[in-house]
Parts: structure tokens; C-alpha cells; sequence
């Protein structure tokens, strides 16, 4: 069976892959209100199962969400299991998923990237853990949400990234399985947190950007490979 938490997307949707990948998507939602990532119902994340995407409702309570609660559309976005209506960000999934590769999606609302969003035109290179990202991570320009306007101008800060801010909104955040992305999203908001935390009391001193690509490299053998 594939496990879209761990697993990348198959080629074949089977029904036993779409069932895990909706369950996945449901529980990997539940965590994002206490993991403060999202305010309400706020936010929405979806993983690929070969050509389909499984992908949180709009609009639907994140605590008591369950695997019905998840639909799944093809890549052009028709429906094709569950009767809720999927997010209204889905423009943006499908985006991360034909133009940028991506087998996981994550959206958030986190406080400290939206702060950042409000100050800066990339998040500041306060540590090298940026380096997951594949280097400095752009802001985003501002466009209402759900809007086509907002996918494209998230696809162009995605560029040659595996996250982006929104400005006045949140983050993205793309991984190679559901758990890659979601951790992606904490670690993105933990970076934004450590600049504001540090600007507060002074000018931070960063890291260079040929520092940070330096990582980037070192990343390549890292963990268990
Ligand atoms: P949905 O409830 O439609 O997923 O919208 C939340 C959101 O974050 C919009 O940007
Ligand atoms: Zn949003």
C-alpha cells in the first residue's frame, strides 16, 4: 500500500492509495490548529496519488476533520471522490503540482511568517536551515485569496524553491511526501519566528547567501542515505 506520509506519489491511484492519502490529508489537518499554524479554518493542505490529488474541503473545521471531510480532484481540478467542495486555494495545489513537482502541498497562516510578509520581500537568512528550502525563501506579492492572480504570483516566488511566503496571507510549503511538507511548513514558520524574535532586540547578523548554498550542497548526503 502506498503511504503518502512517507511515500511518493505512485503513478497508479489505486482506491487503497486515494483511502490512505485521505486519511493522511485528515490527520495531518487536525494538527495544524495546534501546532498553531493555522487560525480557524484557515490554511489547507493536499497530497498527489499518482494523477489524482487528494486535498482538504473549504471551509471545514480542522479538529474533528475526517478522511470524508477530504476530497480528491484530478490535476485540472474536477471532482472525483467526496460532495464537499475542495479548497479555495486549489488553483495554487494544482499549480505546485504540474509546474513544480511537488507530491505534498501545505498551506498555512502562521503568525511569524505573515509578519515577515509585512516587512520583507524574502525571509532573512538567520540560520542555515534555510538551506532546506533551497535557499532564501521569497515573499510572495499580495493578490485575494483563491484567486488564479495569487497562484501565479506564489508560482514565481516558488521559483527554484520548495516554499514561499504570501504576503498579507501565509506560507506554502512543498514536499516529496505529506510529512516532508508539513514539517517544511513548521520549520519555515520557526525561521520567521528567530528573525522576529532577534530584530526585536537589535540588527541580526545573517548568514551569506554562499554560505546558505553551501548547505544546500551538504544537504545533498545528509541523513540516512
Ligand atoms: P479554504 O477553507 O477554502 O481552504 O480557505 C482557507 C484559506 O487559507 C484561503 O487562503
Ligand atoms: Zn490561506
Amino acid at each position: 500500500m502506498t503511504d503518502p506520509a512517507s511515500d511518493e506519489a505512485s503513478d497508479e491511484a489505486s482506491d487503497e492509495a486515494l483511502d490512505a492519502a485521505r486519511v493522511a490529508v485528515a490527520e495531518h489537518a487536525r494538527r495544524l490548529v495546534a501546532d498553531r499554524l493555522v487560525a480557524g479554518t484557515a490554511g489547507n493542505l493536499s497530497v498527489r496519488v499518482g494523477d489524482l490529488v487528494a486535498v482538504t474541503a473549504s471551509g471545514v473545521a480542522y479538529d474533528t476533520m475526517t478522511a470524508d471531510d477530504v476530497v480528491v480532484v484530478d490535476l485540472a481540478g474536477t471532482p472525483v471522490v467526496g460532495s464537499l467542495r475542495p479548497t479555495s486555494e486549489l488553483p495554487l495545489h494544482l499549480l505546485c503540482y504540474t509546474r513544480h513537482g511537488a507530491s505534498a502541498v501545505v498551506h498555512t497562516h502562521s503568525a511569524a511568517a505573515v509578519a515577515v510578509s509585512l516587512l520583507r520581500d524574502d525571509v532573512p537568512l538567520v540560520h542555515y536551515q534555510t538551506a532546506v528550502f533551497g535557499g532564501a525563501v521569497s515573499v510572495a506579492e499580495y493578490a485575494p485569496y483563491g484567486t488564479d492572480e495569487l497562484a501565479a504570483n506564489t508560482s514565481a516566488a516558488l521559483a527554484d524553491r520548495t516554499a514561499a511566503v504570501m504576503r498579507h496571507h501565509g506560507t506554502i510549503v512543498l514536499g516529496p511526501s505529506l510529512r516532508a511538507a508539513y514539517d517544511g511548513a513548521a520549520h519555515l514558520e520557526w525561521l520567521c519566528d528567530v528573525w522576529l524574535r532577534a530584530s526585536a532586540v537589535g540588527t541580526p547578523r545573517l548568514l551569506s547567501t554562499e554560505q546558505v548554498d553551501d548547505v544546500v550542497e551538504r544537504f545533498r548526503g545528509y541523513g540516512q542515505r
